[in-house]
């Protein structure tokens, strides 16, 4: 297989923090053109049997995803798992593990917003919420939007849910080497979802993608929503000297928040091993 395919190796469900059913989004996916699709829900695999079976009715190839929430260097860095089986015991339990604490963080993210003036926004949050083992930052945004309180979900992250801002708390995710461990252990392929969005230092960077290979991760996103077109070309860079894999994602979560569309994404650059290519056999 070429990099001339249009794969959309990314993308939220209702089952964590997107709008659409995995249904809506196979249906819009094979709208759009997508040949091989993946949804990666956050730290969750209920929607794949539903993925799967979706995209086998449109006609569409399928991989199997998730998106695994990691700390790294203080930050939160997403790990992307493809063509995991979702049988596994040791990933399940991981996810579960991972899941574990964001009932608690989303009850203290509250208090904080509480004390700048903005009360039940626990309950606000839980109101959009599909699965109620995730409730996620996006979900208090969709509230504070709703409420009037900001416009839009961006505006929301910027004033309220990121670092030294009233609604956000400090959470400790899966270590790297765990989620990187349990996706290998599933007979998956790891990718470090979004680079450019972690803002590390060149120093930094480079330890993330040393300690990534160094315990078995092998691709990294370089095309999506979250790049620049000079993103892509850096990051394209980054998979050739740290020999992984490339994939491409749109990261679409709701037609009326996302910029970027299910599969109209540019297609990877030349000259790199798209992850398809090493998927091969999870296609389904
Ligand atoms: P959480 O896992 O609860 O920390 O929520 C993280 C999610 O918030 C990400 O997966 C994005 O969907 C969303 N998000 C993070 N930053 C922003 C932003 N600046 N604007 C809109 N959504 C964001
Ligand atoms: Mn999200
Ligand atoms: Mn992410
Ligand atoms: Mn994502």
């Amino acid at each position: 297989m070429t990099s001339i395919l249009n794969a959309d190796l990314h993308c939220h469900s209702v089952v964590s923090d997107g709008t659409l059913t995995p249904e809506a989004l196979a249906e819009r996916a094979a709208s759009n053109g997508v040949e091989l699709w993946a949804l990666t829900d956050h730290d969750e695999i209920g929607g794949q049997a539903r993925a799967a079976a979706a995209a086998k009715a449109v006609g569409m190839r399928y991989v199997t995803g998730v998106e695994i929430s990691v700390t790294f260097l203080g930050k939160t860095v997403h790990i992307v798992g493809l063509g995991i089986d979702t049988d596994n015991a040791d990933l399940r339990e991981g996810l579960e593990q991972t899941r574990g604490g964001r009932r608690l963080r989303a009850q203290d993210m509250a208090d904080g917003l509480a004390k700048v003036g903005i009360k039940g926004a626990f309950e606000g949050a839980l109101q959009y919420v599909g699965n109620p083992d995730l409730i996620s930052r996006t979900h208090f945004a969709r509230h504070l939007v709703e409420t009037g309180v900001c416009k839009e979900t961006n505006e929301v992250f910027r004033k309220y849910l990121t670092e030294g801002k009233p609604g956000y708390v400090e959470h400790r995710w899966a270590t790297l080497k765990d989620a990187v461990g349990w996706i290998t252990g599933a007979g998956g392929m790891a990718v470090v979802a979004h680079p450019a969005r972690y803002k590390f230092t060149p120093n930094e960077e480079f330890a993330l993608f040393t300690e990534f290979k160094g315990h078995g991760g092998r691709g990294v996103e370089v095309v999506t929503g979250s790049h620049s077109a000079a993103e892509y070309v850096t990051y394209a860079a980054t998979a050739q000297e740290f020999g992984l894999a490339a994939s491409r994602g749109s990261d679409f979560h709701s037609p009326l928040e996302s910029h970027t569309e299910l599969g109209t994404l540019p297609y990877l650059p030349g000259g790199l091993t798209p992850v398809w290519e090493l998927l091969a056999t999870r296609i389904q």
